[in-house]
């Protein structure tokens, strides 16, 4: 392997050819460095071309970042490159930037960050050509024709209404799922004249989008729209703090709009649950403008295509979630972050970057603006937004004349509870159903117990990999821990002992819904979970029971609480808000907060009045008065006063470093050494080595070391002297081990 760049006082040999730097993907921080493979004919070689590369027995794809004079290797080692992949860069200059500064950011390996950036096939090495699909349109004669000209219902009739709906055209690929036979059928037309194969696709700029179906505006939103398209020609992080149902939706809408009547294209950035079917739709029927969706269901080779052809400026507007933020934009105009707050924008494992906090650097060094919108900002975000560094837009009151929902705190102590639900809380639901109207139930808990219980000794059904206890799926007739995945059948018997008076304890949604099925009989419900949902399609049929009316009880977890539109939901309850208002981490009553008002803005979107409900055991948590009294702003005020108080996010910045291994000891170990090595400093406060929140899962020990420094660049520039020297360590070997910047879970 070649090692290049940071080998400190290496000896410079000088070379006679060119030396490609290339940022090959491995855990290695580091570039290396190659010859021009031997059939090089000294055509360019630009930066951001894809090169394949030897890389110890294996071959790799790597991606140019220079062409450098001399190497620090030794030219006899130097190993020749094998294949030049493109012969123009798949990733421009900004792109290259972005990448190195997240790789410095986030201390993660330069070749993994931007193999991040390209899709799986073009990873691989793929060729990186859009595909040319054959369009069919109608003709001049086609289009004379009238609905009469062919016998009704036939497929003649179906195909020429389906061209006469689509003046841009229709591909192969929409004909073939439509009809089979489709060949036959459109030669039938073309014998007549009436069909015609038509340009593939049409350029974004000579389209332009036509908001046809535009809302007209209220005074806010017209504000907000106007704000934003003063300032299409440079960076400006803007925050459109909305509330739920205020017409967010509709400002980005005709934002876009406009960004593409400049020839520009939109990035959208939706949280995971958000890029609903019902959302895509919005978009499609709204912009008449290419649109490439990039979801997480998407086939590899379509992928690959949508990013192609975001790259060639033939997708105006690219939505997606969080990975989507990478797709390369010919004409860059705006970035747009939809629910900002959202928890899905941090990946979690690997590359663990925030999409929000990259898109920001992303909209700078492209110079455009970057609109994040939320009914409930982050505080981080709010602090931005107060230090003067992002301007926001409000949205205060809800569209189409919706009155804000009522909130209601139920005292849960001393009442009798019936599978978690209070009697108030019940009779809340019957008036709603009685009067017609749909209830939605939420419940962060999937299964249908948290666990099961001996009640003649107290045993626990423990998973044996996880600290975690087994949940129980009453309908599989398993007892599943959601930590590791392991399962086994429910006990019929206690493990300790043999008493058979098992019992599952707690509730989950799967219990929910047995008992409001039997407590509201002839009522249809929804129960909308990861388990419910799994199966593809699922999530949609289920969504379609509730828009058409049907069902009239929904049950779910977080899944329910983001983004959809349920207008006809007048009562929303909360089951349980302790845990959230209790959490270990220093985020767990903003989490809580926001999902009150989130959950609080699927009721009453339309002509109904929404009414809230919260079950709590503690109704004068001084965070939740804050909320009910003053909404969303006064708890972020008092919370970010807390924050300050505390020194946490966003008042000072943290670092976490993670460590998991078989061997309890070994995680540990590591860390204590690392902490050596990081040793005492006045403005970068250590604390731990200690043992993560769920100290075992999966079979593995695992552990923490938290890093806290006042400001963001001193613990920026202690990581770059300090990355090295952790990753040389010997321990470090022992361990799997990673680095959190900007951590979303700390405790
Ligand atoms: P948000 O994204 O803030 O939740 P939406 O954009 O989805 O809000 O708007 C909520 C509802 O209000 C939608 O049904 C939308 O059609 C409607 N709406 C939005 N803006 C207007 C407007 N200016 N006039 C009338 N109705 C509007
Ligand atoms: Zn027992
Ligand atoms: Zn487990």
């Amino acid at each position: 392997m070649q090692k290049s760049g940071d080998v400190a006082g290496g000896k410079v040999t000088s070379m006679s050819g060119p030396i490609l730097r290339i940022a090959v993907p491995s855990p290695l921080a580091q570039t290396f460095d190659y010859l021009p493979p031997s059939h090089w004919s000294s055509a360019p070689l630009e930066p951001g071309i894809r090169i394949r590369v030897p890389f110890g027995r294996q071959r790799r794809v790597g991606v140019l970042l220079e062409v450098a004079a001399s190497s620090v290797i030794a030219s006899v080692r130097l190993k020749a490159a094998l294949e030049i992949l493109d012969a123009t860069p798949l990733l421009d200059a900004e792109q290259l930037e972005l990448a190195r500064w997240a790789s410095a950011y986030y201390h993660y390996p330069i070749g993994e960050v931007i193999a991040a950036q390209l899709p799986l096939l073009l990873r691989q090495g793929g060729a990186a050509h859009i595909r040319v699909e054959s369009r069919w349109c109608l003709t001049a004669s086609g289009q004379a024709l009238v609905p009469d000209s062919f016998a009704r219902a036939s497929r003649q009739a179906a195909l020429w209404l389906l061209l006469r709906d689509h003046p841009q055209g229709v591909s192969s690929a929409q004909l073939r799922a439509v009809y089979t036979g489709w060949r036959r059928l459109v030669s039938s037309f073309g014998a007549r004249g009436w069909v015609q194969a038509c340009a593939a696709i049409t350029p974004t700029a000579v389209r332009g989008s036509q908001p046809s179906m535009a809302l007209p505006l209220n005074p806010a939103q017209a504000a907000a729209v106007g704000a934003v398209t003063a300032a299409l020609d440079g960076f400006q992080a803007f925050v459109l703090d909305g509330v739920t149902g205020s017409g967010k939706t509709e400002v980005y809408l005709q934002l876009i709009a406009a960004v593409i009547a400049r020839g520009r294209q939109v990035l959208v950035l939706v949280p995971e649950i958000g890029l609903t079917p019902q959302l895509i739709r919005r978009f499609e029927e709204r912009l008449d403008a290419p649109l490439a969706v990039l979801h997480s269901n998407l086939a590899e080779g379509a992928r690959a295509q949508a990013w192609l052809q975001s790259r060639a400026g033939q997708a105006a507007v690219v939505l997606g979630t969080r990975s989507a933020l990478f797709t390369p934009l010919a004409a860059p105009g705006l970035i747009i972050i939809d629910e900002e707050h959202d928890l899905s924008f941090k990946q979690q494992d690997g590359f663990r970057y925030h999409a929000r906090d990259v898109a920001l650097m992303r909209a700078k060094r492209c110079g455009i603006p970057v609109l994040l919108g939320s009914a409930t900002p982050a505080l981080e975000t709010l602090h931005n937004v107060q230090s003067g560094r992002y301007r926001a837009l409000h949205l205060p009151e809800r569209a189409g004349g919706a009155s804000t929902p009522v909130i209601e705190v139920l005292d849960m102590r001393q009442r009798r509870l019936q599978h978690g639900l209070s009697e108030p809380l019940l009779q809340h639901l019957e008036h709603c159903l009685q009067a017609g109207g749909q209830a939605l139930v939420f419940l962060n808990r999937r299964g249908y117990a948290p666990t099961l219980l001996c009640h003649q000794c107290g045993w626990i059904a423990q998973c044996q990999r996880c600290d975690a206890r087994l949940v129980v799926h009453q309908r599989e007739g398993l007892l599943i821990c959601h930590h590791c995945a392991a399962q086994r059948p429910i006990a019929t018997q206690c493990p300790d002992c043999a008493a058979t008076e098992l019992r599952p304890l707690g509730q989950g949604t799967e219990r929910l819904e047995q008992f409001l099925a039997h407590r509201f009989p002839g009522i249809e419900q929804v129960r909308i979970d990861r388990d419910s949902t799994r199966r593809k399609g699922a999530l949609e049929v289920l969504l379609d029971r509730v828009h058409s009316g049907h069902a009239r009880l929904l049950i779910g977890t977080q899944m329910l609480a983001k983004g959809h539109h349920f207008p006809e939901v007048s009562l929303a309850a909360i089951v349980d808000i302790d845990y959230g208002l209790f959490g270990a981490d220093f985020r767990a009553a903003e989490r809580m907060a926001q999902l009150i008002v989130q959950v609080a803005g699927r009721a009453g979107r339309a002509d109904r009045v929404g009414h809230v409900v919260l079950q709590t055991h503690h109704p004068d948590h001084p965070l939740l008065r804050r909320l009910i009294s003053g909404g969303y702003p006064a708890f972020a005020t008092a919370a970010l006063a807390e924050r300050r108080t505390a020194d946490l996010p966003p008042f000072t910045s943290l670092a976490l470093l993670r460590a998991e291994a078989p061997d309890a000891d070994a995680p540990l170990d590591f860390l204590a050494q690392a902490r050596a090595l990081i040793g005492a400093s006045e403005d970068i406060a250590v604390f731990g080595p200690m043992p993560a929140p769920m100290a075992r899962r999966g079979g593995r020990q695992r552990a923490q070391l938290l890093l806290q420094a006042g400001q963001r660049s001193v613990l920026q520039q202690r990581l770059r002297v300090w990355m090295p020297q952790i990753a040389a360590l010997k321990s470090a070997r022992k361990v799997r081990w990673s680095l959190d910047v900007d951590p979303m879970e700390v405790l």
